[in-house]
């Protein structure tokens, strides 16, 4: 049939909804609330925002998600728009009135003509009819199971264990240095994956103090009942023990300094590339529950961190999330059954925002599918696409992890274009050629 459904009518399933209907195919939005709770949602409105009520910076010449909302604006997006009409002073942030915006997408959704309802918690896979699965970090246990059945247990995590992620090029290399452990690899490439930071004894401890001191943040009631198993934060790593690090992620073992080659080091920190483009680095096995600022300053006393800048910090939260990478085409259909596609949060993108956006991608795509079309993704220099390309190839799929949309995903700047004048014209020049891009891309769909 030509109906679109959909489950799940959050953040990216409201997007996907109104974008198919704007389109002109006629949808069905599933969704369980209010029948059935999730342990963070309030109300039974689409689009509720759980946390925070800011979709962050609104800067779209400077910042990567300021322009993820232009080019949401330039697409018609209805939580965009919705969060325009909503907005709170709030600096340079978008920050809405978290009530009256649910209430004004769910009216905006209620009042389409071409879209229905059904109240309903969807338990299993559909095998037939185009669906697109938008039921975010907090999909329903019955749901995850058959997802989990289809996809394979490897393909469906219930927690990130998000080890920090550090920008390449803000890490000090005359103090760090590239190799594998033991030298490890078939080529050069593979026997410098890793990026290796050195501490002395003293580093160590110091380093281990601050660890044990820092704030930490609680689980909430409810958060690891029966999925939490032993990815362990390395302060709690710490606390079993002051040497427990230095046999574990942070074992100085199989490594030489390549500045110091006669120094043995006590213990060392690895990095691993995070992205196809080498820009990304994440700290091996450095998952942590510790507060954001207390993990800035803490990490960097990692010596070769000290100046660095994190495209993210760690956390670990109860998040059910696909490995992308491998189960999704870059049409954003799982490769098993084309006739599902994935959106939102469950995709391994991060925030609101994030969500949203791939919600928007999927309910286009998804119409141009079902009137005989097919619409390419956007060009990997937009917001959009450098996301979308991140979930479906770009990424690592061994350390897969949800991901924030950040200039770290998009392709470098051509060197005539800017590319090495100040941070603040780099970012500048990041932004034009994703308006200019992206403006095709929409000019193209007509
Ligand atoms: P959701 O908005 O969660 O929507 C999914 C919908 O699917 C829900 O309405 C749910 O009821 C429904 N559903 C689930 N299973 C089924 C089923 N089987 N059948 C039918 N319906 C189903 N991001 C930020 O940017 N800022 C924050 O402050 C923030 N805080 C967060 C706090 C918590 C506790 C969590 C879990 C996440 C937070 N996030 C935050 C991350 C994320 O961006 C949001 O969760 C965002 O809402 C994700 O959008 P989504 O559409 O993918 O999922």
């Amino acid at each position: 049939s030509d109906t679109l459904h959909i489950i799940g009518g959050g953040m990216a399933g409201s997007e996907a909804a109104w974008q198919a209907a704007q389109a002109g195919v006629p949808v069905v939005l599933h969704e369980m609330r209010p029948k059935v709770a999730t342990f963070a949602h309030q109300s039974g409105d689409f689009a509720e925002m759980v946390c925070s009520n800011s979709f962050r910076s609104d800067d779209d010449e400077r910042n990567a998600v300021g322009l993820l909302h232009w080019e949401m604006r330039a697409a018609g997006g209805l939580i965009m728009g919705t969060a325009d009409r909503h907005s709170l002073p709030a600096g340079g942030a978008l920050a809405v009135d978290r009530e009256a915006f649910s209430q004004a997408v769910t009216a905006a959704l209620r009042s389409h003509p071409l879209i229905s309802f059904a109240d309903e918690e969807i338990t299993e896979l559909p095998t037939s009819g185009h669906w697109i699965i938008a039921t975010g970090p907090l999909t329903s246990g019955a749901l995850a199971d058959s997802i989990r059945t289809t996809t394979g247990a490897e393909s469906l995590a219930f927690f990130d264990a998000i080890a920090p992620i550090v920008y390449a090029e803000t890490i000090d290399m005359d103090i760090a240095w590239r190799q594998s452990r033991y030298d490890k690899g078939e080529t050069e490439e593979e026997r410098t994956a890793y990026i290796n930071c050195p501490m002395t004894k003293a580093e160590y401890e110091a380093f281990i103090d601050a660890l044990l001191a820092a704030e930490k943040t609680e689980f909430h009631a409810g958060e690891t009942a029966g999925y939490f198993d032993g990815c362990l934060p390395i302060e709690v790593m710490a606390e079993r023990g002051r040497e427990t690090l230095r046999h574990g992620p942070m074992k100085p073992v199989g490594l030489t300094n390549a500045h110091k080659p006669e120094e043995k080091a006590y213990a060392v920190v690895q990095l691993r590339r995070d992205n196809a483009l080498g820009t990304l680095y994440n700290i091996v096995g450095f998952q942590t529950k510790m507060k954001y600022g207390a993990q800035t300053s803490v990490f960097k006393m990692i010596p070769g961190l000290q100046n660095a800048s994190f495209a993210r910090l760690g956390g670990i939260h109860r998040n059910t999330f696909i490995n992308s990478p491998t189960l999704l085409d870059d049409q954003m259909r799982l490769k098993l059954r084309p006739n599902l596609r994935f959106a939102g949060q469950i995709t391994g993108v991060e925030g609101y925002v994030e969500s949203a956006a791939m919600g928007l991608l999927a309910g286009r795509m998804a119409a141009a599918e079902i009137k005989g079309g097919c619409l390419p993704p956007p060009a990997p220099e937009t917001a959009m696409g450098s996301l979308v390309n991140h979930i479906t190839g770009g990424a690592e799929a061994k350390s897969f992890q949800p991901m924030n949309v950040n200039f770290g995903l998009f392709p470098p700047l051509e060197e005539a274009r800017g590319g090495r004048k100040g941070r603040k014209d780099r970012y500048k020049g990041y932004t034009d050629r994703a308006k200019e891009l992206f403006t095709h891309w929409l000019a193209a769909q007509g």
